[in-house]
């Protein structure tokens, strides 16, 4: 029988993440894989969503989201970066940052329309723009610096480039743009006339560098969409509440598609949301305070186990190559791991169209308790040793 699936679908089977929990799980082995924090968010947002249950939150919210919590985005926008939004149409609430994402694909692109993003790119951009039946156009960033190659960001532009998928702080590889590199994507994307929709999830968590959103960069607010996901800020990444943000007719294309996806989003989580957005800087700063500490730990442990490890600026990942241990295939070194080491973690090449540039190297989270990260360490240390 032949597959059912829709052919520009067929690259995309079980994604990297649910394969290797999977595998973590069977091997009961450390989980330095898929990236979730395993520790609860603040104690008050958790009690803020079970008071919102409690007093009735519990019937479809509008589409767009509850408006205490679109003004809440806003007033973060505005706080944070000097961004303004007017909440009541430049701010959309969705399920999770990933129904962002697919839907601003979905509301932007045409059949053949071309997205330029960099590569290796979080793995639900390739299959967003498959669904919208656009063109990916991928720009190396090659390990380890990965600094943008100007002329290589340029060549990816065309007459046919609709929108640039920007990621920053980014996964897998913990790198934050710097302006001067977001400078150039923004140049390119007003010369094209194209849109920008920025991942920006992580931008919390950077470890002694800035974030620079490239709407606050001049000319582009006007043609960038902004993602963010209360599930990063707070580490409740299974509540898959998120938002996106900009001008109010970019953010009404991505309204028109959300409504026949999800139609709306969880209400109670998004009341508690709207509570932890105004609890002030403590619960981020505490978090990405915390985080510097376990990605110093990991990335001093993978350094004794032999691996060269990048040391990231943001997110909760580390990507370390494992060459020097004699690893020319991490893709199928990561599926023997768990079994091998009681470890899991990712290769970087599922990331990427062309897996040769980062056949080496590997994904390690660090948003893990710190005696999990000192026990990942030890068993790969008794494993590379
Ligand atoms: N973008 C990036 C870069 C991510 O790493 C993730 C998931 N961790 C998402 C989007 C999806 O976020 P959410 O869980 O809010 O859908
Ligand atoms: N974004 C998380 C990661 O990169 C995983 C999200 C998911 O499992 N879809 O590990």
């Amino acid at each position: 029988m032949s597959d059912p699936l829709v052919t520009r679908m067929h690259p995309y089977g079980e994604t990297i993440f649910a394969t290797m929990s999977a595998l973590a799980l069977e091997h009961d082995a450390v989980n330095l894989g898929q990236g979730f924090p395993d520790t609860d968010g603040p104690v008050q947002v958790l009690e803020a969503a079970r008071e919102a249950i409690s007093a009735g939150h519990n019937q479809y919210p509008p589409s767009v989201g509850i408006p205490g919590l679109r003004a809440a985005i806003a007033e973060h926008q505005q706080r944070h970066h000097g961004i303004l939004l007017d909440p009541s149409d430049e701010v959309l609430v969705t399920s999770g940052a990933t129904e962002a994402i697919a839907a601003a694909l979905l509301g932007l692109v045409e059949p053949g329309d071309e997205v330029v993003t960099f590569e290796p790119s979080y793995d639900s951009y390739s299959a967003g723009i498959a669904l919208a039946a656009g063109v990916k156009r991928a720009v190396p960033l090659t390990f380890p610096d990965l600094t943008v190659d100007p002329d290589r960001l340029a060549a990816a532009f065309s007459d046919r480039t609709k929108v640039v998928l920007l990621n920053t702080p980014h996964n897998p590889s913990g790198k934050v743009f710097t302006r001067e590199e977001l400078e150039l994507v923004a140049d390119l994307a007003r010369r094209h006339d194209a849109w920008v929709i920025s991942d920006e999830v992580y931008e919390h968590l950077t470890y002694g560098v800035p974030h620079v959103p490239i709407a606050t960069l001049p000319g582009m607010h006007e043609r960038t969409l902004t993602i963010g996901s209360a599930g990063k800020f707070f580490s409740v990444t299974g509540w898959k509440v998120g938002w996106i943000s900009g001008p109010a007719h970019l953010v009404r294309a991505v309204r028109v598609v959300k409504q026949f996806l999800t139609f709306t989003t969880a209400s109670p989580l998004q009341h508690a949301v709207a509570a932890a957005l105004r609890m002030g800087p403590a619960p981020l700063t505490d978090l990405s305070d915390s985080l510097r500490a376990r990605r110093d730990l990991l990335v001093d442990g993978l350094a004794a186990s032999g691996f060269s490890v990048r040391p990231s600026e943001g997110t909760y990942f580390v990507v370390a190559d494992a060459a020097p241990l004699g690893v020319t295939d991490a893709a199928t070194w990561c599926l023997d791991l768990p079994a091998a080491t009681g470890v899991a973690a990712v290769p970087v090449s599922v990331f990427c169209d062309d897996p040769a540039p980062t056949a080496t190297l590997v994904r390690f989270a660090f948003c893990k308790q710190e005696s999990v990260l000192h026990e990942g360490c030890r068993r790969l240390a008794a494993y590379t040793g």
